[in-house]
């Protein structure tokens, strides 16, 4: 078998790869090249005969991720020493050498090992222990002189068993005591079988400070070898007693909360192999309060807290000492349920849009069998306001009568709705107000009308401006003054998303990657999140070894940032359409935190439409194999249909996207179209959106009237939204008003101008864009029927819009 070789050949990409290694800082170290070997990228190829004695004379190996060494004859063993440097190695093959011993622990700083070839050396004997905490994907270990005896019991069992895959086709063979050569899988070796593991002990709850006895219970031939791995929390101080060779017992002094969800192994080892048995500890706490913040602000208010117990706490809110009743506006959240290792849960009290009239003590009481704790906090979300009255409506805290417990989720929104006469009389008297203020903006603005359908004047759109900042400001952030940072700008879209969406606010379960199945190859952008790299990841699908994804790394990993990620992994994973781009899941165990997508090799739409329209000179995408020229009216039409597709998904989910444009578009293989982000590219095309009361910034070239002016967000919004995404494709990726300033956009969007028909775009497309852009939402096309329309025309394109300049 052929050596596994460096899949790049380019070596003008190596100082990119090496700098894009996830969590390294870029390469300073000196070349590891000793002569006669040499380097590729982040490949050691030592092929030149003789002139490797043993690995660890190669300095400076950590950021290599294949090693390839042969025909070497003065290499005859392989230990941890020689193999401690090359940290983030996947692929070694070490041939054609006289290569005898490898340490049980040689592997040991390698985790990333996936594909080991080991063929054509000295080796008669290999222990299971050298791979046993690898995810191996192929081991080659033909050619070997290999001596039939139990310690190649693991190989026989891998053989023909579940690693038989990463073994391949393999005729292995080994010499028995006879001098004769046997098949592997033939070998019969007497009194040697992996070690069998029982536990035996009490799983029914026990009260904290109780003993806990364990007993385990092995059988093996050659007589196993027993240890006891047990978290180490201090003070409990185990006991082990070995009874016999075997049966050994464990006991564990006082136990605390902490074993909860932890494992406590009974290992088992000899010769043929090694097995385990787990078990866990159920030990149970009164309910306690650990945590209980003061209220963090996105664009909704979360007021963290953190709670323990066992048997898990039941949880209820007091505000200003009444029961607080739970609804869309305000309720509690837990992170991560299901994916913990301690009883501790982390979530949020959410408060959508609070007020002054919000402002209180919030007292958090749990509660479980064994016990109960309270706590209160003072928050203050606003300062009284005056005159000055916020036109969105303010979210009134609801409370509840009864004082009985419950849990959060028993009570759908709806019901809790009805239960709200306060608040719905709140909301009445705010309509009422808000329609009043409405009459008396429309009264002055047809009283300066021009010749627009609306009649609103420049000036007095201009005016509005400071108006609509100051209401912005007050809508978002509740009256603080503080600037989010970009990517809590960010996020603070994302989680209006989710406020639009209420029902994405499950505990959907977040598929987890390893990091050591990610190897970044090199930069693809960056968004308000972070970097977005090209990266292989291994293991993701059943049927690659590894597949090429794209990496959203979160550059500001604070605690909120990371509950908005996981947040949003959670949406992201409800969303599966063939026109929304793929999320394949998130990085979590170490920093930085990352999401993998789809890779989508065209990059985003808008630079996509530009690089294909007239003013782009050289039609070459890159030598991907895929050029498409000037794109055609025909082609148009199918980007066109594609995004519309995704968006029939997302209103049938009812959730509205709100930044719908073709930068937020991919392009994939055969020209593929999908939508690709949900509000994160404000920074790279931060001229798209207009920074309003110097927090919010927000895409006004797409947005409707009644999002510009009263922030509303709506499936009919997303409509316009997608009759602007229209107008960008049949202009090659213009940005919307390009003539305009952003307060000058605003007006005319405000005074009912509409972006003109695109000199290629036939009548009909822009039929499509002016049903899109109706005054009224109700009397915007649905997205099902524009999709319709746009499907036909892109079927059978009129004749006559082939010969359109
Ligand atoms: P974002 O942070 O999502 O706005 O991404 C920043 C840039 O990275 C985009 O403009 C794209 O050029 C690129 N990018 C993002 N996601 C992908 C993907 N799935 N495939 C290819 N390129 C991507």
């Amino acid at each position: 078998m052929e050596p596994r070789r460096a899949p790049w050949g380019r070596a003008g990409l190596a100082v990119c790869l090496l700098s894009c290694l996830l969590a390294l800082p870029p390469p300073a170290a000196p070349s590891p090249c000793l002569e006669p070997c040499r380097c590729y990228l982040n490949t050691l190829l030592c092929q030149e005969p003789n002139s490797v004695r043993s690995l660890a004379q190669l300095r400076s190996l950590e950021n290599f991720t294949e090693i390839v060494i042969e025909n070497q004859t003065t290499l005859i063993n392989l230990t941890l020493e020689d193999m401690k440097n090359p940290r983030e190695l996947k692929n070694l093959t070490i041939s054609k050498t006289r290569l005898q011993f490898i340490a049980p622990d040689a592997f040991r700083a390698s985790p990333n090992l996936t594909h080991v070839n080991l063929g054509y050396n000295r080796l008669q004997f290999l222990s299971w222990r050298v791979f046993h905490h690898l995810r191996l994907q192929e081991l080659v270990l033909t050619g070997n002189p290999f001596r039939c005896a139990c310690g190649l019991r693991w190989l026989q069992l891998w053989l023909v068993g579940k690693q038989a895959e990463s073994m391949g086709n393999q005729s292995l063979s080994c010499e028995g005591d006879d001098g004769v050569e046997i098949p592997v899988i033939d070998m019969n070796i007497r009194g040697c079988e992996v070690p069998q593991v029982w536990l035996e002990y009490n799983s029914a709850p026990m009260k904290e400070g109780m003993n806990a006895t364990l007993r385990c219970h092995v059988e093996g031939q050659p007589p196993p070898e027993v240890k006891w791995s047990v978290p180490d929390f201090g003070g409990h101080s185990p006991h082990i007693t070995y009874e016999s060779a075997s049966e050994t017992t464990l006991q564990v002094f006082g136990v605390s909360a902490e074993f909860n969800l932890q494992n406590i192994t009974c290992q088992a080892e000899n010769e043929a192999g090694l097995s385990e048995g787990v078990a866990q500890l159920n030990v149970t706490f009164p309910a306690v309060i650990r945590d209980l913040g003061n209220a963090v602000e996105y664009h909704k208010w979360c007021l963290p807290f953190s709670v323990d117990g066992n048997p898990s706490p039941s949880i209820r809110w007091q505000f200003a000492g009444t029961d607080l009743e739970e609804t869309t506006y305000i309720h509690t959240h837990f992170f991560l349920e299901g994916l913990r290792n301690s009883t501790l849960l982390h979530g949020c009290l959410y408060l959508d849009r609070p007020t002054h009239l919000s402002n209180g003590n919030y007292t958090l009481f749990v509660r479980n069998p064994l016990g109960s704790d309270s706590c209160t906090i003072f928050q203050e979300f606003m300062d009284v306001p005056d005159a000055n009255f916020n036109l969105v409506d303010p979210v009134e805290i609801p409370t509840m009568s009864s004082s009985d417990y419950r849990n959060s989720t028993e009570r759908s929104p709806v019901e809790t709705l009805q239960e709200q006469p306060i608040g719905i009389s709140v909301a009445v008297v705010l309509a009422v107000c808000a329609c009043l203020f409405l009459s008396v903006m429309l009264i002055i603005l047809n009283k300066c009308g021009q010749s627009s359908k609306f009649g609103i004047s420049r000036s007095v759109a201009l005016a509005q401006e400071e108006e609509m900042s100051l209401q912005f400001m007050n809508v978002g952030g509740g009256g603080s003054s503080s600037p989010l940072s970009s990517v809590e700008s960010k996020l603070e879209t994302l989680k209006t998303n989710f406020i639009e969406n209420p029902q994405y606010f499950c505990n959907t379960s977040v598929h987890h990657i390893k990091r050591r199945d990610i190897i970044l190859k090199w930069e693809l952008g960056e968004g308000a999140f972070g970097k977005v790299f090209l990266a292989e990841c291994y293991n993701l699908s059943p049927t690659e070894e590894k597949m090429l994804v794209a990496v959203k790394t979160l550059k500001e990993a604070t605690e909120s940032a990371r509950l908005d990620f996981q947040r949003e992994a959670e949406l992201l994973t409800v969303l599966q359409h063939e026109h929304i781009v793929r999320f394949y899941g998130v990085c979590t165990d170490g920093a930085p935190l990352v999401m993998l997508f789809e890779y989508m090799k065209h990059g985003d739409l808008n630079r996509f439409l530009r690089s294909h329209g007239p003013d782009a000179k050289i039609l070459d995408n890159g030598g991907n194999g895929q050029s498409f020229g000037q794109l055609t009216l025909s082609q148009m039409l199918q980007i066109a249909t594609q995004i519309a597709s995704g968006m029939v998904y997302l209103a049938s989910l009812h959730f509205v996207h709100r930044d719908l444009a073709t930068r937020n578009c991919l392009v994939g293989h055969n020209m593929v179209v999908k939508i690709g982000d949900f509000g994160m590219s404000r920074d790279i095309y931060s001229t798209d959106y207009y920074r309003v009361g110097g927090r919010t910034m927000l895409p006004i070239r797409w947005m409707p009237p009644e999002s510009i002016l009263y922030r509303k967000f709506t499936t009919e919004s997303d409509i316009w939204s997608f009759g602007v995404v229209l107008w960008e494709i049949f202009t090659y990726g213009k940005q919307p008003w390009y003539q305009l300033s952003n307060t000058e956009a605003i007006e005319c969007i405000t005074q009912g101008r509409e972006l003109e028909r695109p000199r290629t775009c036939p009548s009909e497309v822009y039929d499509i864009m002016q049903s899109c852009w109706q005054r009224e939402p109700q009397q915007r096309q649905n997205m099902r029927a524009i999709h319709h329309r746009l499907q036909a025309l892109a079927k059978a394109p009129p004749v006559y819009l082939a010969v359109l300049s």
